[in-house]
């Protein structure tokens, strides 16, 4: 059987950090929504195109394009194990269609780790990101500044702030947030599948909490 585990949490929770670890630990695809909206967009592809002004403003791609685009990406054959979900579902209409697909592929939800952070906190931590040109890696003016400013560590080029990581559009995102993706929170823990997780402690921390979450801590 197939593993899926869906990774929820504010945008600046460090979902996506933690996803990237533990999918490493479990040996799963890491399927980040947001990543391939914005290779999409690098691409200029018709769906980069059309997800660009949603993102752009800190508004959610409409649900009928995020859909297809997750179901597509979750029917190809490195995901036959399954995989982690970072930034899907984000509405309640989501949720519904990822439950269809996987029944489909013959899976479910397994497993619903949480992470939770204050939208205070959310708004200090996104509002002093920068990301490279070259492979978006991702710096913090605070919590993890490179070794010289607006230089990436890793491959040299230059550090700039994506605009949807703009304060503006942060406080958006925030409250797109609040409003249409915390209903989820309810929708799983119905389910009996929400592990909830203090998003301010360490990374490592929240890494070995997550690892409890989806049964291997
Ligand atoms: P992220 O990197 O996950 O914060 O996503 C960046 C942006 O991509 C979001 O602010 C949305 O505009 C868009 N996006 C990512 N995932 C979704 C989703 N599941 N539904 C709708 N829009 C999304």
């Amino acid at each position: 059987m197939p593993t899926y585990i869906v990774l929820l949490g504010p945008p600046g929770s460090g979902k996506g950090t933690q996803a990237k670890i533990v999918s490493e630990q479990l040996g799963l695809v890491h399927i980040s929504s947001g990543d391939i909206f914005r290779y999409n967009i690098s691409q200029q592809t018709e769906l980069g195109m059309k997800a660009q002004g949603f993102m752009n403003r800190g508004e959610l791609v409409p649900d009928d394009l995020t859909i297809a685009m997750i179901r597509d990406r979750l029917s190809q054959p490195d995901c036959n194990r399954g995989a982690i979900l970072d930034g899907f579902p984000r509405t309640p209409a989501q949720a519904e269609a990822l439950d269809a697909t996987l029944a489909g592929l013959g899976g479910k939800v397994d497993s619903v780790p949480y992470i939770h952070v204050s939208p205070e906190i959310l708004m200090e931590r996104l509002g002093g990101r920068w990301s490279c040109r070259a492979q978006g890696h991702v710096y913090h003016e605070k919590y993890h500044p490179p070794k010289t400013a607006g230089i990436c560590d890793i491959d040299g080029s230059e550090l700039f702030q994506r605009e949807d990581d703009q304060p503006a559009t942060v406080e958006k995102r925030i409250k797109v947030y609040l409003e249409q993706t915390s209903p989820l929170i309810e929708y799983y823990r119905k389910r009996g599948l929400l592990y909830e997780i203090d998003g301010t402690r360490e990374i490592e921390d929240v890494t070995a909490e997550m690892m409890k979450a989806v049964g291997k801590g």
